[in-house]
């Protein structure tokens, strides 16, 4: 038998292909943004930028950011919930808009890092770099953003079988790309339509799609780097997971991460109701109009076993 007869047992992918994909996607939907973005700040002077553009790049950074907290991550990976066929396929587009890759790969390498959180076998742990300065630095980098250049994959097959089952979602995956490009398309049609330009039209693709995806990107990431490094952490997990309270609203709850660690198959990554959680509210809404169900939210008493008492705390501090 061949090796290619047989990755359905391995767990991780790793040859040149995939590396060749890897490092293609880094430079279109990572590096590309940042020299958009660049390209958009540059272009102020000659291009319109007034309440359109910024209506654009909010607007397509809450449809997008909502698709990764919603679809991508509480939905595909932790099955927190359940959803109808429409929605199940609307948060898997609305997520491939944000660049972030297919859903079936990213919820791969999702379920992947929580497998092996913080330890060898993480695609993106910050510590893992070695001590000192120098080590945090290359942590943090790695973590956030350089991981992605080549890393080696998560088997679909083992790590999604779940979602490789789900026809119809093994189909929006597959057109990734084009959900993508429909995601930049939006705001260069609106922005050309509501200035009747060109110039509109350019100035609506760099603000709604390059800057927007740069930014929901780099929050998005700094889950993976800051909050396994500092914030705090109320709750006991295995790994380095923490909590950023100031980030909540615009990582749309995602920031509660070690929250989320302690109970991965909540929807309510907020836990209690003074701790916002932009995505949980967009989940209360969907289900108040029979678009999902199921809420699998942890009982108080199973919330209130894993909190790590103060005096616990500072003494760990
Ligand atoms: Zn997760
Ligand atoms: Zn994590």
């Amino acid at each position: 038998m061949t090796d290619a007869a047989a990755p359905s047992r391995n767990k991780v992918i790793s040859n040149p292909y995939i590396h060749r994909l890897q490092r293609r996607h880094f430079l279109l939907f990572d590096i590309a943004p940042i020299i958009g973005t660049v390209a958009a700040l540059a272009l102020l002077p000659v291009l319109p930028f007034g309440a359109t553009e910024i209506a654009l790049l909010a607007g397509m950074w809450l449809v997008s950011g909502l698709g990764i907290t919603v679809g991508y991550h509480r939905l595909f990976t932790h099955r927190t919930f359940r959803a109808t066929p429409f929605a199940e396929s609307m948060l898997a587009i609305t997520g491939s808009m944000a660049g972030q890759g297919g859903v079936v790969s990213w919820v791969a390498i999702h379920r992947r890092h929580h497998e092996f959180s913080d330890r060898d076998g993480d695609p993106h742990s910050p510590n893992l770099s070695g001590d000192g300065l120098r080590g945090v630095l290359r942590g943090l980098v790695h973590s956030h953003f350089l991981w992605m250049r080549r890393h080696e994959y998560p088997n679909i097959a083992h790590y999604a079988p779940d979602l490789l089952r789900n026809r119809r979602l093994v189909n929006v995956s597959r057109h990734y790309y084009w959900w993508f490009a429909l995601g930049v398309a939006v705001p260069t049609v609106v922005g050309g339509l509501v200035h009747l330009s060109w110039q509109g039209a350019l100035a609506g693709l760099l603000w709604g799609g390059f800057v927007r995806v740069f930014l929901l990107e780099h929050i998005i990431w700094a889950i993976n780097s800051f909050l396994h490094r500092w914030g705090s952490k109320p709750y006991e997990s295995r790994e380095n997971s923490r909590n950023g309270a100031v980030f909540s609203l615009l990582t749309f709850g995602e920031s509660w991460h070690n929250n989320h660690h302690a109970f991965p198959s909540s929807p309510n990554f907020g836990l209690q109701w003074y701790r916002p959680d932009p995505g949980y509210w967009l989940i209360r809404g969907l289900s108040a109009v029979g678009l999902v169900s199921d809420l699998k939210n942890p009982a108080a008493e199973q919330i209130a076993a894993k909190r790590i008492r103060t005096d616990e705390r500072k003494a760990a501090a």
